[in-house]
């Protein structure tokens, strides 16, 4: 997934379990908490619009358990598809949504993501072919690029307008070091996947590449990558970092810097094709142009459910008191600090610090 991407009970599902039991004793109705499992948002997006996502997964499933993912450890490391959450919950949890008028209208665009791989959910097909149906709106899907070998997946995705797969390294050593795939994955395989979705797909495919220092940015690595940008030929190429606090410390960002210069590569190379800097960091953890940052901005903020939206976002992604504040307007991050400092008191959140900030997690 992107990596931004980047998403339900990841880490400790008994605890969050727990925290959506405690909204119920406080009078949230029930439909609500299920509605909460697997959509989240709206968020707006500059490229996007206004982005309602839908995360398949409820524990972190993926293939992949990348050094840099926000998420945390990944619980289940397999290649299998299967159904890890009932389609009819995530079906009626839609339906649930699209039945308010008023939410739908502030909706352009809809994100399918997951917690880990949401192309491992064997109902992709089936949830793509309803949204469609019952949104009528664009539909976007985030993937880590690993299963687009499958015919399957191919057939599925062929539903969504938009797909974002995430490629970045094709140097096996890199990979490994950076994605650590489980042992079912081939990077040829891989690939090669993505070239030929690439030539089918009648939709956009925009590309997403995650560098880190001193492991996918060497000038081998970048010339690698090129040779198969330049069989891939996506709509759109976006160059991501570490921008927020990564499963493994030895995670570092790549500088603003670098990420102009690769962009620079790319464009000379492909002039037809857009390369956006997503987060640079200039040695720091501080996003620039960043369109993760556009991310985080919350349409509407209804009175009730604010904790439990605060904490399904902290779910998909760490946030600094400052974020949260900027999202639900509490009228400054210590007034943030405050409202969520029971949460961590009680160990339902964490505060991790990276680089000179501190994110809730
Ligand atoms: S481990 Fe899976 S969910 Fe996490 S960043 Fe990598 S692909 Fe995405």
């Amino acid at each position: 997934m992107t990596a931004n991407t980047s998403i339900t009970l990841p880490r400790f599902p008994g605890r969050y379990v727990r925290s959506l039991l405690s909204f119920a004793a406080e009078g949230i109705p029930e439909i609500y908490q299920i509605f909460m499992k697997h959509i989240f948002g709206p968020v707006i997006s500059r490229r996007l619009g206004h982005s309602l996502g839908i995360d398949l997964l409820a524990d972190k499933i993926c293939n992949l358990n990348c050094i840099y993912c926000e998420v945390g450890p990944t619980v289940k490391l397999t290649c299998e598809r299967d159904f890890y959450v009932d389609p009819e919950l995530i079906i009626a949890e839609i339906r649930q949504f699209c039945e308010n008028p008023d939410s739908l209208k502030q909706v352009d665009v809809v994100t399918v993501t997951a917690s880990g791989e949401p192309t491992l959910h064997s109902s992709l097909e089936q949830i793509l072919a309803f949204l469609k149906e019952v949104t009528g709106k664009k539909v976007v899907v985030l993937t880590n690029g690993t299963t687009l070998s499958d015919q399957d997946v191919r057939r599925a995705l062929r539903l969504a307008d938009l797909v974002i797969p995430s490629l970045d390294s094709v140097l096996p050593r890199s990979f490994k070091k950076l994605n650590r795939p489980a042992n079912c994955l081939d990077l040829n395989e891989i690939v090669e996947g993505i070239i030929s979705f690439s030539r089918e797909y009648p939709g956009e495919l925009w590309l997403e590449i995650l560098f880190v220092l001193g492991i996918n940015d060497s000038e081998e690595d970048l010339q690698a990558l090129l040779a198969v940008l330049l069989q891939i030929l996506p709509d759109r190429i976006q160059l991501n970092t570490v921008a927020r606090p990564p499963l493994e410390k030895y995670a570092l960002p790549v500088s603003l810097e670098t990420l102009k210069t690769v962009a620079e590569l790319f464009s000379r190379a492909m002039p037809t094709v857009p390369v956006d800097i997503l987060a640079g960091s200039g040695g720091a953890v501080e996003p620039v142009d960043s369109g993760q940052e556009e991310e985080m901005s919350l349409v509407s903020c209804p009175e009730s459910g604010v904790l439990e939206k605060i904490v399904s976002m902290l779910k998909r992604r760490p946030c600094t008191a400052a974020d949260i504040n900027r999202i639900f307007q509490f009228g400054g991050s210590d007034k943030v600090e405050q409202y969520l400092e029971p949460l961590v008191r009680s160990g339902e959140l964490e505060l991790r610090s990276h680089g000179d900030k501190y994110y809730y997690h």
